[in-house]
């Protein structure tokens, strides 16, 4: 059942305004006609089939994100998920006795001394060299045939055929067939540049990184990135790339349906950092009514490339710059009735709880998406607790970066996070933690709707919104049944098939000019300071028409600590709890919102809620605040050195600990790794370099070792398995002689240069700890590749 409704900005009226009035029963349809001609298809009761209609002309009103897939088809055999490219943060990660030679081949200069892990604004390098240049994929011409993913070769270039305007998309190997819109001419490049150059700018406020020191260098042994990807141009992995701790390698290449764009991490560095990544963008999509929708969906597919990925996760850090436990928990969700995957990060659950109000020990995680139950995922929160979040697995013009995103960024141990850069996200803002925990049919107020008979207030009051139910051909899922009927559910999947209040498109209170006038019959006004209220006024000596329930927009304004709302220019105090109030000159009464709904902009009144915020250095949990290491006092507001240092660094008076070279952390206890152990392209852990399948590229589980027996690096403990035990190992012979040939090498001549063949043999074959490098080369069971 692939029905994801890009229903939100569907066109869907409120024509009934007349029908107030009229003695109707609105069982009938609110909205069906326009919804299709907008190509949304919205079934509504009473229908059974589902449309799918394909136009060409259609305006994209949202961004499907197809992440999960491209990890799913990035973990065929054969395909590379990435490399692991050492990077020099600071002298001391320089091993002493090459520390000269190393220095002076790196650039470094000695004013280039700078405090230890002092974050910088992160700096990403966008290179377009490949734009029109990938063969076979880039559209040039009209009429011709290129690939999307991996077609059989020996398939007609047309079967199977791309379907450029499935909706929801399909994505799949398939050819595919250009267009003019395919093409990137001048103008969409420009706009092209323009927009990533603002991807870039934003990231650079929002997020600081430990910068790279020197050029950052790339191994580029193989292609960066999907579809072929990006061969990494000659300079950089020779020279490495100057003043950049990202390098985004950008193509411009067809995509299906509402698909913008996409991006995945192709290198990492030692601490699992990506610093090298490649955005693909849809010249289809390169258009000037797509600028807002585009400048989202980059955002987001760039925090795909900077950690939010399953794969990124098995390397986050936590304070102590260690190799994190655990980053996500799957769990059977009684309540629920189905497994959840959600994100315990601590900072991701700080501001979750302090974003929803949950202070509960029974919120544990921030739920990640599973696409109604289909498949795998991983990429994306989950819709049906986040809505216009920008990590969704919907983006469109009115997604918003939450502190939660920010938090998990910045819980990867590798970025410190801007907060002041996240906007304010509504949804389920206060609601507690029942919103978090409990089905969505057990929501309160707006958040939940269970029949298309009556408009109500969308969540946050701003517009005035219809309750889209579906019908749909087959059954939903169980856990997904919130009526009797079992086919019967709201209209996204991603949100869980739960039915809320969406807006009408003329249904805005905010917006005089995106809405229908107001009834003067009602007394309405529209603009910034009107919101949407359930009521049954009239003016005196007219009727309502039949519906019980009614709503309209009306001024509002926070005096005195009270909530006050205007009728016709009359204004009148509300209840503290919100209630019905009567006006003069009108028959019925307007039901006031409470007053912390609209007034109150902290969750101060929230139960469980803590001192100060526990300054956000710290978790709440009822009360009471679990400050992070390195905080102290009842609000975590004071600094404090950890374990004093772990007797490997200096407290400074400010509490914060001075590491000696060699270790790190927030309480120095961290020991940082040997250049040579990870130009070998193992990952970091309190000074051991460490190995995984996971890790590699192009790697399998193999149970022999004989794939091995020409290789040099490691060959004695590889070919000699003794302990019997599967391990890592090339899933083509070819590849970790390559990648030896291509990698090591170079990095080692770079590294140790003037002939260091015979130190490269001693490092790996005798002296360095090749037993314990070869021995956690074992499968790493975690993620399998
Ligand atoms: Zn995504």
């Amino acid at each position: 059942m692939e029905v994801t409704v890009r229903g939100s900005f569907c066109a869907v009226p409120r024509l009934v305004a007349k029908l107030r009035f009229a003695a109707v029963t609105l069982e009938i349809i609110l909205l069906l006609p326009l919804c299709f001609e907008a190509g949304n298809a919205i079934v509504v009761e009473n229908q059974h089939e589902w449309h799918n209609h394909e136009r060409t002309d259609q305006k994209i009103s949202s961004h499907s994100c197809i992440h999960d897939q491209i990890l799913e088809q990035r973990r065929r055999p054969g395909h590379k998920v990435y490399l692991v490219t050492p990077q020099v943060y600071q002298e001391s990660s320089i091993p002493k006795p090459l520390h000269r030679k190393g220095r002076a081949l790196l650039g470094l200069s000695d004013s280039a001394h700078q405090q230890k892990d002092a974050k910088q604004p992160i700096r990403i390098y966008l290179n377009y060299d490949a734009v029109g240049h990938s063969p076979d994929r880039d559209c040039r011409n009209v009429g011709e045939i290129v690939k999307l993913g991996e077609p059989p070769v020996n398939s007609l270039p047309d079967s199977p055929s791309c379907n450029a305007h499935g909706d929801p998309p399909v994505f799949s190997d398939c050819w595919y067939n250009c267009t003019l819109d395919d093409i990137s001419g001048e103008d969409k490049q420009h706009r092209l540049r323009k927009a990533l150059g603002q991807t870039v700018d934003w990231f650079r406020r929002a997020l600081a990184v430990e910068p790279v020191r020197g050029n950052l260098r790339l191994s580029g042994y193989s292609a960066c990135g999907q579809d072929g990807g990006v061969q990494l141009p000659r300079e950089y992995v020779e020279d490495g790339v100057a003043d950049a701790d990202l390098v985004l390698l950008v193509t411009t290449r067809p995509t299906t349906g509402n698909t913008l764009a996409w991006a995945v991490a192709c290198e990492r560095d030692q601490w699992g950092r990506a610093i090298a990544g490649h955005v693909n963008v849809a010249p289809r999509h390169l258009t000037a009514e797509a600028e807002t929708l585009l400048s989202a969906t980059l955002v987001h597919e760039v925090m795909h490339v900077l950690g939010f990925d399953p794969h990124a996760f098995a390397h986050f850090r936590d304070d102590r710059k260690r190799r994190r436990g655990q980053v996500t928990e799957q769990v059977m969700d009684e309540k629920l009735g189905r497994a959840v995957t959600r994100v315990v990060l601590p900072r991701v659950v700080m501001h979750s709880r302090f974003h929803y109000g949950a202070f509960s020990e029974n919120f544990t995680g921030l739920e990640l998406e599973d696409g109604g139950g289909r498949g795998t995922s991983g990429s994306h929160w989950e819709k049906r607790l986040l809505m216009n979040e920008i990590m969704t697995g919907s983006v469109d013009t009115r997604s918003v970066v939450s502190k939660m995103t920010l938090a998990l960024l910045e819980d990867s141990g590798w970025y410190e996070a801007n907060y002041s850069m996240a906007d304010r996200l509504d949804w389920g803002r206060n609601q507690g933690t029942e919103f978090v925990t409990s089905r969505c049919d057990q929501w309160k107020g707006a958040y939940h709707c269970n029949t298309t008979q009556f408009s109500g207030c969308t969540y946050n009051r701003e517009a005035e919104g219809y309750c889209p139910i579906v019908s749909y051909s087959g059954d939903l899922p169980q856990w997904a049944r919130y009526f009797p009927q079992s086919n019967k559910g709201g209209q996204s999947s991603l949100a869980d098939y739960c039915t809320y209040y969406v807006a009408y498109s003329d249904g805005s209170c905010t917006d005089a000019n995106s809405a229908r006038p107001p009834d003067r019959m009602l007394g309405e006004v529209r603009g910034s300071s009107s919101r949407c209220m359930a009521s049954s006024l009239v003016r005196t000596g007219f009727v309502r028409g039949s519906m019980t329930q009614g709503n309209g927009c009306y001024q509002h304004r926070c005096v005195n600590n009270s909530l006050e709302v205007a009728v016709d220019g009359i204004w009148k105090v509300c209840p503290d709890a919100g209630g019905p109030i009567r006006f003069p000159g009108f028959n019925g009464e307007l039901i006031c919102p409470a007053y912390h709904e609209l007034c109150s902009t902290s969750s101060a009144r929230v139960v469980g809620q803590c001192p100060n915020s526990c300054s956000f250095n710290g978790d709440c949990v009822d009360g009471k605040c679990r400050c992070f290491l390195g905080f102290r006092g009842h609000d975590c507001s004071k600094r404090s050195c950890p374990g004093n240092c772990s007797g490997r660094g200096r407290c400074l008076r400010n509490g914060v600990c001075q590491c000696q070279d060699r270790y790190t952390g927030v309480d120095c206890s961290t020991e940082v790794c040997d250049e040579q152990c990870s130009l070998h392209g193992g990952v970091c852990d309190n000074g051991k370099c460490e190995f995984r399948c996971s890790d590699y590229a192009g790697y399998t589980c193999q149970n022999s070792s004989s794939l091995l027996s020409s290789l040099s690096v490691c060959q004695d403990v590889l070919e000699v398995d003794k302990l019997g035990q599967q391990h890592c190992a090339p899933s083509e012979p070819s590849i970790l002689q390559q990648l030896e040939e291509v990698v090591v090498m170079p990095n080692y001549h770079r590294l140790f240069p003037g002939g260091a063949r015979k130190l490269i043999n001693n490092l790996f074959n005798k002296h360095y700890d090749c037993d314990t490098a070869a021995k956690k080369l074992a499968c790493w069971h975690g993620l399998a590749l």
